[in-house]
C-alpha cells in the first residue's frame, strides 16, 4: 500500500473543497473496496477524504420520493421497514450483496462507486485496459465466466458489480451529486458508462463530485416487486445473473406496466428497456415473458466461458416475471 494521509470531513462542503486541494485524493466510505485496492496498489490516492460522517438518513415524503443520503450504510437502507415494503427488490437486491459485515461498513454511496471484480483487474501483472490505458485485456483470452454478454468492448468485458444499482435502476433513481462547480442531479441510468474505448472512464461524475443523495421516486407498484440473484455459491459471490423486476398486471392479465433490470451482465447495471417495451400491453404469461426475454438477449455476445449466461438470464427473467404473476393473483 502507498503512503496516504487521512482526513475527515464536517460536511458536504469542507469534503469538496479538502479533496480540490490535492490532486490525488479520494473520498472514502465504509472503505470496503477502495482499501482492497489500495492495498493491491490498483488505487494509490495520496489524500482519502472521509465522507462517512455526511449526513446518514432515510428520508420519506407522504405520497413523494424517497430521498437516501449517500452515507447511510447498506444494512440500513437493506432494513429499513418503509423500503421493505415499498420497495422490496432494493431491500432483496441489497442483502444478497457482499456479508453482513461489509454491509454494515458499507455505504449507499461507495456501493454505486464499487468497482469491477474482474480478477485481472486487481492483479497489477495482468494487461487490464482499465487500469492501465492500452495495456490490452488478459480477461478476453481467460477466465471470463463472470464477465459481460451485453454492452461490451473490444478494450473491456468487465462487468459492474452492485446488486444495490440493478434494483435502482429499475426504479428510475436519481443521484443527487455536489462539486466544485455546484450541485446537480442525473439519472442513475447516466451514471456508469459502457467501457467502449475507455473503460477506465467508469461514470459521468467530474473532478471531485461527490455523491450526496439517492432519490426514488413513488412507484406504487413496486410494492409487487423482487431481486433474484443466480450465483456460484449461496452467499458472499458476485452475480452470474440477476434480475430486479416489478410487475403491474391489469384484472384482464395484461400487463400494465414493468420495471425491468439486469446484473452481472454488463459494465453498468443494465435496465431491460427492450423487454419491458416487448411486455406493455401483453398479456402476462409465460410465452410473451420469454418473448420479451429473447428480445432483450438478441443482442448478447458471449466469451468463452460465459455462454451459459445468455440462457440463464432469459430464463432467470421468466421465472422472476413468473414469480411476481403468481403474486398477482
Ligand atoms: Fe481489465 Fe476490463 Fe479486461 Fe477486466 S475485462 S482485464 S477490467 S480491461
Amino acid at each position: 500500500m502507498n503512503p496516504f494521509t487521512y482526513q475527515h470531513a464536517a460536511d458536504t462542503s469542507a469534503a469538496i473543497k479538502m479533496a480540490s486541494s490535492h490532486a490525488a485524493a479520494k473520498y472514502l466510505g465504509g472503505g470496503t473496496n477502495l482499501v482492497d485496492l489500495m492495498r493491491e496498489t490498483v488505487e494509490r490516492p495520496e489524500v482519502l477524504v472521509d465522507v462517512t460522517g455526511l449526513p446518514g438518513v432515510i428520508g420519506q415524503r407522504p405520497n413523494g420520493p424517497l430521498m437516501i443520503g449517500a452515507a447511510v450504510k447498506n444494512t440500513a437502507l437493506a432494513t429499513d421497514m418503509y423500503v421493505r415494503s415499498a420497495f422490496p427488490m432494493l431491500s432483496r437486491a441489497i442483502l444478497t450483496g457482499a456479508s453482513a459485515q461489509i454491509r454494515n461498513m458499507a455505504t449507499v454511496g461507495g456501493n454505486i462507486l464499487q468497482r469491477t471484480r474482474c480478477r485481472y483487474f486487481y492483479d497489477t501483472a495482468a494487461r487490464c485496459n482499465k487500469r492501465d490505458v492500452q495495456s490490452g485485456c488478459d480477461a478476453r483470452d481467460g477466465f471470463n465466466r463472470y464477465h459481460a454478454i451485453l454492452g461490451a468492448s473490444d478494450s473491456c468485458v468487465a462487468t459492474h458489480p452492485s446488486d444495490m444499482c440493478v434494483a435502482l435502476a429499475a426504479l428510475d433513481a436519481m443521484v443527487h451529486l455536489d462539486g466544485p462547480t455546484g450541485a446537480r442531479a442525473i439519472p442513475l441510468l447516466d451514471l456508469h458508462r459502457l467501457p467502449g474505448d475507455r473503460p477506465d472512464i467508469e461514470t459521468e461524475l467530474r473532478a471531485n463530485e461527490l455523491i450526496t443523495a439517492i432519490e426514488i421516486p413513488p412507484l406504487p407498484f413496486a410494492q409487487r416487486s423482487t431481486y433474484r440473484k443466480v450465483r456460484d455459491r449461496a452467499s458472499y459471490a458476485f452475480a452470474l445473473i440477476s434480475v430486479a423486476a416489478a410487475l403491474d398486471v391489469d384484472e384482464k392479465g395484461t400487463v400494465r406496466d414493468v420495471r425491468l433490470a439486469l446484473g452481472g451482465v454488463a459494465h453498468k447495471p443494465w435496465r431491460a428497456f427492450n423487454a419491458e417495451a416487448a411486455l406493455k400491453g401483453r398479456v402476462a404469461n409465460e410465452e410473451n415473458f420469454r418473448a420479451a426475454a429473447e428480445t432483450e438477449l438478441a443482442g448478447a455476445v458471449a466469451l468463452r466461458d460465459n455462454q451459459f449466461k445468455i440462457e440463464l438470464a432469459k430464463r432467470t427473467i421468466v421465472a422472476v416475471l413468473g414469480e411476481l404473476k403468481g403474486r398477482e393473483g
